[in-house]
Order: C-alpha cells, then sequence, then structure tokens
C-alpha cells in the first residue's frame, strides 16, 4: 500500500541517484510465476486493462513474493491508463488521495489497488512538489522506467507482464530476489534522506523475507536513523505495526538494534535496555515478540495496545523506577511514568488513544497481582483487561521468577469457580488470622509471605 508514502517517488535534488534504467525481459519459461497463483480478481483487472489497450502489470511486492513463493497478501496493478480512464473501466472502481491519486477497484472484501505509472520529473505543473529534499505531492505521470526506478529496493521494482507473462526488469531486481538480497535504487543516502521511513522498510523485508541488506544500502542507515524524527508519527505508527504484528516481530526487532535504528523509534526503551546490564528486560521483550510470531503463525490474534505493552515496559520500568528513588508512593509513581512514558514517546510514533488506554491499564494491573484480598481479586478477574494483564504477568517470568507465586495462583484462580475460589480465599484469610504474631504457626507465615511477594 502506498496511500500514506508521500515520497514514493525519486529525487530531484540529486538527479544522478538514479539509475539509468535497462530492460531485461524475462520470459514466462525462465521464472516461477504461474497465473493459478495470482488473485483471479487481479487477473480480471489485468486483463480488462489489456483489453482496453492498456499496458497492464502487477506490480511491487505482489510479483516479489510469488516468486519466491510466497503468497502475496495484495496485488497492485500499475498501468499506463490513468486513473480516470480506469475509472471508466470499471463500475466497482473508485478513486482515492490527493497527493497521490491511486484508483482502488473493489470485489467485495478484495481491493485491487490500479496504480498510474510515475516519473520523477519536476514538470512544474506543481504535480510534484518537494520539502527540504522530500517529496510530498507525487502525480506526476510517466513511463514503466521511470516508475521501475522510482520504487525503493530492487526487489520491489519487478513487474509480470500481462500480455507475456514475462517479467520485466529493470533494475536488477530479478537477481537481487534470487540472491535474496535488499538493495536500494540510486544512491541509498539521498533516496533515504528522500524518505526516511525506507530505512524501516529494509528491515522490515529483509526480517520478513529473510533477505540480507547489501552492504551500500545498510551503510548510511545508523548514521541517518535520526532522520525517522521528521517522518510522520501516524505513518510510523502504521510501519510498527507491519514490523511487529506480521509475524516476523523477533527478526525486525533484531534488525532494528543491528542497523541503530531502535534508539531513534523508541528512545526510551532503547536507554533503559542498555542501562539493564542483566539483559533481563530484553530477555522478557524478546520471549514476549516470540509469542507474538507464534500467534500470527496460529491465526490468533494479537493487539497493539499489548504489543506496545511490551515494547515501551523497560521504558516504563525505567520511568518508574526513577519516580519512586525521587520518594513517591508507588500509586502515583506508576500513574506518572505511565503518562510520561506515553507522552514522551508521542512525539515519534502516533499511537491511538484506544491503544495507550489499554497499555496503560496493562502496566497499572501489574501491582494488583500480589493482592489476596477477597474483594480485590474478584475485581480484578472481572476487570476487561484483566486476561491481557495476566499474559503480561506471565511474560514477565522472563525477566525474573519473582512472579511465579503470583502467576501460580492466578492461573488457579481463573480455573476455579467463584464458590471454589471465595472458599480457598477465607481459609487462607482465617489462616492468616490465626497467625499471630509469636504463634507457633508463625515460620510458616513466613514463607508464605516471601513466595506470594509481587514485585
Ligand atoms: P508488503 O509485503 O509489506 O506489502 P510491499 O513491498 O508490497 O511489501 P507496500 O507498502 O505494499 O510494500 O508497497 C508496494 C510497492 O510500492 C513496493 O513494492 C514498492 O515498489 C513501492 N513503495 C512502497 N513504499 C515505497 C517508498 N517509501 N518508496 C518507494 N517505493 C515504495
Ligand atoms: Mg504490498
Amino acid at each position: 500500500m502506498v496511500r500514506h508514502d508521500p515520497v514514493h517517488g525519486s529525487t530531484p535534488i540529486n538527479p544522478q541517484a538514479l539509475p539509468t534504467p535497462v530492460l531485461r525481459s524475462i520470459p514466462r519459461d525462465q521464472h516461477t510465476i504461474s497465473r493459478r497463483d495470482i488473485s483471479p480478481n487481479a487477473l480480471r483487472v489485468l486483463y480488462r486493462l489489456r483489453e482496453a489497450g492498456f499496458g497492464a502489470y502487477l506490480v511491487g511486492g505482489a510479483v516479489r513474493d510469488l516468486l519466491l513463493g510466497m503468497h502475496p497478501k495484495d496485488f497492485d496493478v500499475a498501468t499506463d491508463a490513468t486513473p480516470e480512464q480506469v475509472k471508466q473501466l470499471f463500475r466497482n472502481c473508485r478513486l482515492i488521495g490527493r497527493r497521490f491519486r491511486l484508483a482502488h477497484v473493489v470485489f467485495g472484501r478484495e481491493i485491487i489497488e490500479v496504480a498510474t505509472f510515475r516519473a520523477n520529473i519536476d514538470d512544474g505543473s506543481g504535480d510534484r512538489e518537494m520539502e527540504d529534499g522530500r517529496l510530498v505531492r507525487d502525480n506526476v505521470y510517466g513511463t514503466i522506467e521511470d516508475d521501475a526506478v522510482r520504487r525503493d529496493f530492487t526487489c520491489n521494482a519487478l513487474y509480470y507482464a500481462i500480455e507475456d507473462f514475462s517479467v520485466r526488469d529493470y533494475t536488477g531486481g530479478f537477481e537481487d530476489v534470487q540472491a535474496r538480497t535488499m538493495r536500494l535504487i540510486g544512491d541509498p543516502e539521498t533516496r533515504y534522506r528522500e524518505d526516511p521511513v525506507r530505512m524501516l522498510r529494509a528491515v522490515r523485508l529483509a526480517a520478513k523475507l529473510g533477505f540480507s541488506i547489501e552492504p551500500a544500502t545498510a551503510e548510511p542507515i545508523p548514521r541517518l536513523a535520526g532522520l525517522l524524527g521528521e517522518a510522520a508519527p501516524a505513518r510510523l505508527f502504521e510501519e510498527m505495526l507491519k514490523l511487529f504484528l506480521s509475524g516476523h516481530a523477533v527478526a525486525s526487532f533484531e534488525g532494528l538494534e543491528r542497523h541503530g535504528l531502535l534508539g531513534a523509534l523508541m528512545p526510551e526503551t532503547a536507554a533503559a535496555l542498555r542501562s539493564n546490564r542483566s539483559g533481563a528486560l530484553r530477555r522478557m521483550l524478546v520471549q514476549g515478540l516470540g509469542n507474538t510470531d507464534a500467534r500470527v503463525a496460529a491465526d490468533e490474534p494479537v493487539s497493539p495496545a499489548f504489543l506496545f505493552a511490551l515494547l515501551l515496559w523497560p521504558a516504563y520500568c525505567r520511568a518508574l523506577a526513577g519516580l519512586q528513588a525521587q520518594g513517591m508512593q508507588p500509586e502515583e509513581a506508576q500513574r506518572r511514568a505511565a503518562d510520561r512514558v506515553t507522552l514522551h514517546q508521542a512525539q515519534t510514533i502516533a499511537l491511538p488513544k484506544r491503544f495507550s488506554l489499554p497499555m496503560q491499564e496493562i502496566w497499572l494491573l501489574q501491582s494488583r497481582f500480589s493482592s489476596r484480598q477477597r474483594k480485590r481479586v474478584f475485581r480484578l478477574l472481572a476487570h476487561p483487561r484483566f486476561r491481557a494483564a495476566f499474559d503480561f504477568l506471565v511474560l514477565r517470568l522472563a525477566a525474573s521468577d519473582g512472579h511465579a507465586a503470583d502467576v501460580e495462583f492466578w492461573r488457579e484462580a481463573q480455573a476455579s469457580s467463584g464458590d471454589e475460589l471465595s472458599a480457598s480465599l477465607e481459609a487462607a484469610a482465617a489462616e492468616g488470622e490465626a497467625d499471630e504474631p509469636g504463634a507457633p504457626r508463625r515460620r510458616r507465615r513466613r514463607r508464605r509471605r516471601v513466595a506470594t511477594a509481587g514485585e
């Protein structure tokens, strides 16, 4: 999808940044893309465009994924027909986007995105606009060659032609796919400056595809990481979801670390991980991301709130420790730490309230798991965020086994009926009352206390 992409093009700052496209056509018998693997709706769109005399190509991630034997999640089409011409061909078509006009052909739940070839030249019409080296408007149409070189990576710039089923390669992408290499088209530094989000796309696609990032493409990333601070926070939020909720969260996280991007995205988490010498917080994070990947693989739901609770937990712990060291009461400190971390993080990544509020609840509920008071136990069990908070508690075992007894207690509490739970809590409370200091059961009581200590 390119809707959020203000850039999606090449650069007028340095015309040398883009290579001259040279066509290599790979005939049907020399590649593995079969029409059987292409969505029937995408084929319909391709054939209709072709019948009307237009060029019609499958493009981008779909071609790349098909060459790799993967199932594309969406099928994008590129054509020399203008959006208006596309609209005339399909009744089920709507035009979207102002900065980047596109046609959407709608088939029930499937949308085939049809984009007109774009050029990288400024024709002075105002259809292409730059701001500080960044592209904010990109509606100058061009040829397929123009369209190929303004894309980001060579593996994303391949075209499958419906007219002869060949793959058209203008940038060497076919070989790079075979070699499993991410290579930026043109001069890497210029292209990252033009759109810093490409640094994240490099890491994300490498993680998703199991590609390596070619040295010249990787080299500028740590140097330019700071430019991400200038990217639109809403776009970064979407990119975060793609990085961490697409089934490759662990590889994405490690890639971000390796290429020096973590600090630019989540400065406070990066700082907290650095100062956590034991590595316990990092262990917990990686464990949680691994669970997320397993859930995605099993087709189970994953939530952005839980994800961000995990990613920002190190930052929260650090902020909390700081406030408590200043003598602030625990509850007050927890609330302040949660607000502070959320506020600071929002400067880079726009986390919508519908996710940041439950994220904070997951954090704040953590301190309530040590209570065994009957009323509180039942209130916590009935809390709408109980399950997420409990799962989070379980995850914290990866950092420290100090919560093992709590995990045990709440696991049993969920498994037992209300009456059973009531009875066992009352029995425990009675036992506690009988346990006056100096009473014969003192030793036992002390052991219990240690075992149930929460934090
Ligand atoms: P995914 O598997 O995540 O869908 P994708 O490569 O299809 O990966 P999209 O965001 O769907 O990614 O973009 C579709 C295509 O648009 C890309 O393959 C690429 O050719 C082009 N593109 C996307 N973002 C950019 C960008 N920031 N700069 C240049 N080209 C881009
Ligand atoms: Mg895509």
